[in-house]
């Protein structure tokens, strides 16, 4: 018999390790790791519970049920091998620095009890070093990665385990009380493989036709919502390429064609920012391109603050942080600009920004929160060039010209304008109180803190 460990796999269908486990008799196990938690936030942990309760049904329902624990997982696999008669424990790959190191541990106390362990790359199309430089070397910029990518062959989906092949035990998931945790502020989507599939299919069905330009625009459903189903793996990568290709087969017209490409391609940049996270654990804390001096970041409290609570006076910018507080999420491009507004705009340290979305986010990705952060700063792989800063204004008149995103997150600006709320810096004091006397002014002038934002990176280049 074979425990499963599931970790980022939270599903029954097309997990790599739970079929290879299922071939015999296997037991589904999870474990509360209390190092895991040290690093999560309330909607996270509420999405994990909601996801492993919808993944506990799913076993019942094929006869099977889910073994909790609590604990170091290096003390309670083994432990749990022990008291259920398993000879290993299968599981799939995590790529975090920290996941590594935890694994490593968890090998070597299996090793020690003499318990195999197999694991598998599951999580992704191409696992880390699958798609390198021809000197073998992972690439530093996404599009050569992202051009082999799209090429490259993709795995099938993997079916569910037999239910004869399940051994049933059934234990009692803890509330997020009972892990320390509040209930979160944020209304989280439906967690479960089954709400995912929804989530995909009615995407597949209408809106990846257009997604190319849809999904620039935050007030419309133009994107999957699949960022958490993907990050706590409620549903497989092959499942969800293959749903991508039948909707491909289906496609009428080459913008059908090219947008869902363009989606295919934002899959892509989920693996390529994997294996920059993979190769380079030290990007969570540290810049990715070094400059020739430190990066002088101001410190302020007080801006920080404003921008956690969208009180800035920059509607598109309080519109994204209230987005987070309401839904524990933000739309890409909202989330392009939120922290472009920290890190030029405030100047302030992108590991500030990065920090709050860590504890707010319900799809927090290390990967992809570090890969989207250090982008903003101009300090990422691919960055954004330094002295081509995001100007808040004219991106929220763009990309919510009627302001209706804005609106749905600012009820101060409900009766306001859309052409004043997208010349909001511009009014006069007087003006302002007129309109919306309950929102705040600008706290910083764009204009001038653009110049200093590229006079900040010049000097941390060394160019003065
Ligand atoms: P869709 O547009 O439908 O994209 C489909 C999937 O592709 C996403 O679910 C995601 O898995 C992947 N994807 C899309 N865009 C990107 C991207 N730029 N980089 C990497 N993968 C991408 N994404 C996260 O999953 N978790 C995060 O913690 C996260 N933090 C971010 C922080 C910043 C500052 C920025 C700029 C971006 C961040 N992103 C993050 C990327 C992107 O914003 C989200 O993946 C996307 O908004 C999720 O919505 P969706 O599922 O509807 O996306």
């Amino acid at each position: 018999m074979r425990l499963h460990w599931h970790r980022r796999d939270l599903r029954v269908a097309d997990n790599r390790a739970l079929a290879a486990a299922a071939e015999g008799e296997v037991l589904p196990v999870f474990v509360f790791d209390p190092t895991v938690l040290d690093h999560a936030g309330p909607a996270r942990v509420a999405f994990l519970l909601d996801s492993l309760d919808a993944l506990r049904e799913d076993y019942r329902d094929r006869g099977g049920g889910l073994v909790v624990a609590h604990g170091d997982p290096a003390e309670e696999l083994p432990r749990l091998a022990d008291e259920h008669g398993a000879e290993a424990v299968f599981w799939n790959h995590d790529y975090t620095g920290l996941a590594r190191e935890r694994d490593r541990r968890v090998e070597s106390a299996l090793d020690d009890a003499d318990i195999d362990h197999e694991t598998f790359h599951d999580a992704v199309h191409h696992e880390p070093g699958a798609i390198t430089t021809n000197d073998g070397d992972p690439y530093a910029v996404f599009s050569y990665f992202g051009k082999k990518w799209l090429d490259r062959e993709k795995e099938s989906s993997y079916p569910p385990p037999n239910g004869d092949a399940l051994r049933a035990g059934d234990d009692d998931l803890p509330t997020s009380d009972d892990l320390g945790f509040d209930e979160p502020d944020a209304t989280l989507p439906e967690a479960g493989t089954e709400a995912a599939r929804d989530r995909l299919d009615s995407f597949c069905e209408a809106a990846i036709g257009e997604y190319e330009t849809e999904r620039e625009y935050p007030a419309r459903a133009g994107t999957s919502r699949l960022s958490q189903d993907l990050k706590y793996g409620t549903i497989g990568i092959r499942e969800v390429s293959e749903r991508v290709a039948e909707a491909a087969d289906r496609a009428d017209g080459d913008d059908v064609r090219e947008s869902i490409e363009t989606y295919r391609e934002e899959l892509a940049w989920r693996e390529f920012y994997t294996q920059v996270l993979r190769y380079n654990p030290e990007v969570v804390t540290e810049n990715y391109s070094s400059y020739e001096n430190p990066i002088e970041w101001r410190e302020s409290d007080d801006d920080l603050d404003a921008w956690k609570d969208g009180e800035t006076g920059y509607p598109i910018v309080d519109a994204g942080m209230r987005q987070l507080h309401e839904e524990a999420y933000i739309h890409n491009r909202v989330r392009m600009i939120v922290a472009a507004f920290l890190t030029k705009d405030l100047l302030l340290d992108w590991r500030a920004g990065y920090d709050h979305f860590r504890e707010l986010l319900v799809d927090h990705d290390t990967a992809n929160d570090n890969g989207g952060w250090q982008w903003a700063a101009s300090t990422g792989t691919d960055a954004q060039p330094y002295f081509r800063v995001f100007n808040p204004m004219t991106q929220g008149e763009r990309y919510d010209p009627d302001a209706e995103y804005i609106k749905t997150y600012v009820p101060e600006l409900d009766d306001v304008d859309p052409d004043d709320i997208h010349s909001w810096h511009e009014l006069s004091e007087d003006e302002r109180a007129d309109v919306a006397p309950d929102y705040p002014d600008p706290i910083c002038d764009h204009g001038e803190r653009r110049e200093e934002a590229i006079a900040m990176f010049e000097r941390a280049r060394g160019d003065e």
